[in-house]
């Protein structure tokens, strides 16, 4: 099991994802990013915005994709 941050997925603030796959955080963010904006945080837009031209356009996502999954594969498991 590893955790990142809203933060280190390119978010704004500080809550924590944790999965055992890359995939499950990335879903964890997604989630996070769509009910935060949902619930008038304005501050999750941008991220939000980036996150869906990623679903639009996945040849330009690959590279923000490539990099979560190679941060999580450099972090530290937490159990
Ligand atoms: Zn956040």
């Amino acid at each position: 099991m590893k955790t990142m941050t809203c933060k280190q997925l390119g978010g704004p603030c500080d809550q924590t994802h944790s999965g055992d796959d890359a995939n499950v955080i990335i879903k964890a963010q997604d989630t996070h990013l769509r009910e935060a904006v949902k619930n008038g945080d304005s501050s999750h837009e941008d991220a939000f915005k980036a996150m869906k031209g990623r679903w639009k356009n996945p040849f330009a996502g690959m590279g923000w994709y490539n990099q979560v999954k190679k941060d999580f594969a450099d972090l530290p498991e937490n159990n």
